[in-house]
């Protein structure tokens, strides 16, 4: 029997969790099931409520050489007005800006403090199923068959979680309908309207939705562009060819580019294969309760409150639950309540965000013909609620 904790995935959830609890003074062991960190999925935009958190894990210098600073994404409409702006972080109020990083690069910074602190760390170690709980322990299986007891289990598994199967086994992610498709290409292909043009920008088309374009790399050498496409779901084995076909995502991209104007022709004029991605967007819906009935089973990250991207809010929570939890478990106040609280503060964040994202959205997908679905949100955003808030003074609040 093992009195560690077990961590399922090493995502952004599970290394940040595994960090802190082991600052916490928590033995703990992650298991993943990729064979080794995959760069997958381009780069990530880290808003002032994660970075400030990865500040105190003592990475946040390294997130900043790496990735390309930022404080507000503008939207213009295709004449190039500017016709609204959505903030992204600020020194000046929150202590820092925005950054677009590579996933993979964000993963590395986190797995090197992983390694630092000797946290077992077990690549190629697929969970398949709970086998028992008790008031104490947990016992669980990996699909090679080998069994292990911990005194929790905690799934970082990811929106397809198989440790949420053992709470809800009939519970499946629901499309959303819409789906993501982008590409990198290097911003010298870009035909700016200005050198000092500001990016990232979303340029609004009410008949073509939303073309984006937003720099990465620390000197901004490169961006992202991308465009979301209104889609009915697909079966598991077309979506494969979906996501296979890369000709149809440049051709996706580039349909109606001269509606958004000579900058995303630019921007679509020569698009390489390698870094184009597919994201069909998909939710779950509210869970009751984030912990089994003896509370020896947890989730974290996307597996507990998987959102949309359209906010850019996924990892940034993911890292908000993983620290609040981990501050929680080291203070010994793990009971009923104690979890309770925890999840009602975080689900209370998690539909913040779903209303902040029904509204960026309204920004960026084309009309449909006959409805108000878009174009009917004048208010600014006024983010304060979500940068500004010290989630570890929250939970230090909390317990004392
Ligand atoms: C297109 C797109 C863009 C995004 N952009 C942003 C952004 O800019 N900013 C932002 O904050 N968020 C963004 N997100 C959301 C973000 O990617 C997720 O919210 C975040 O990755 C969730 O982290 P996680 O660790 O909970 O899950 P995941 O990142 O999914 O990690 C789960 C891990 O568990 C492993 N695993 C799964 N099953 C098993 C098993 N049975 N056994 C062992 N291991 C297992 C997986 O291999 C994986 O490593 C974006 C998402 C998409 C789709």
């Amino acid at each position: 029997m093992s009195n560690e904790v077990s961590i399922i995935g090493a995502g952004i959830a599970g290394l940040t969790l595994a960090i802190n609890l082991h600052s916490q003074g928590i033995p703990c062991a992650i298991y993943e099931t990729r064979p080794e960190p995959q760069n997958i999925g381009g780069a990530v935009m880290l808003s002032p409520n994660s970075l400030r958190l990865f500040d105190n894990m003592g990475i946040c210098d390294d997130l900043k050489r790496l990735g390309y600073s930022f404080d507000t994404l503008y939207f213009r409409d295709p004449a190039g007005s500017l016709k609204e702006t959505y903030p992204f972080g600020s020194v000046e109020e929150y202590g820092y800006s925005g950054l677009r990083v590579y996933r993979f690069e964000l993963i590395d910074l986190l797995l090197e403090k992983v390694n630092v602190n000797k946290i077992p760390i077990y690549f190629n170690h697929k969970f398949s199923h709970v086998v028992f709980e008790t008031e104490d322990t947990v016992t669980w299986q990996l699909i090679d068959g080998t069994t292990t007891t911990s005194s929790l289990l905690i799934g970082a598994d990811g929106i397809h979680s198989r440790v949420r199967k053992y709470m809800y086994p009939d519970l499946s992610p629901k499309f959303t309908g819409i789906a993501g498709i982008t590409a990198a290409v290097p911003t010298a292909n870009l035909k700016l309207p200005s050198p000092d043009y500001k990016m990232p920008v979303t340029i609004v088309s009410l008949s073509h939705g939303a073309f984006v374009i937003a720099p990465q790399k620390a000197d901004g050498s490169e961006v992202l562009i991308g465009k979301q496409k209104r889609m009915t779901e697909l079966s598991r084995e077309i979506w494969e060819k979906f996501f296979a076909d890369k000709d149809a995502s440049v051709a996706f991209l580039r349909e109606g580019a001269e509606v958004f104007g000579d900058l995303a022709i630019s921007a679509t004029s020569d698009i390489p294969h390698e870094n184009i991605n597919v994201w069909p967007f998909y939710v779950i819906p509210k869970l009751e309760s984030w912990s089994s009935a003896n509370r020896r089973v947890l989730l974290v990250g996307d597996s507990a409150h998987a959102v949309p991207p359209s906010s850019g809010q996924g990892i940034n929570q993911a890292v908000e639950d993983a620290v609040m939890l981990s501050i929680l478990l080291g203070k010994g106040r793990g009971d009923k309540n104690d979890l309770g609280w925890w999840q009602g503060f975080r689900q209370d964040r998690v539909e913040q965000i779903l209303l902040l994202n029904a509204r960026v959205d309204r920004r960026r997908l084309p009309k449909i013909l006959g409805s108000e679905e878009q174009g009917d949100d004048e208010q600014g955003f006024d983010l304060d609620w979500l940068y500004g808030i010290d989630v570890v003074a929250e939970v230090e609040k909390y317990v004392c």
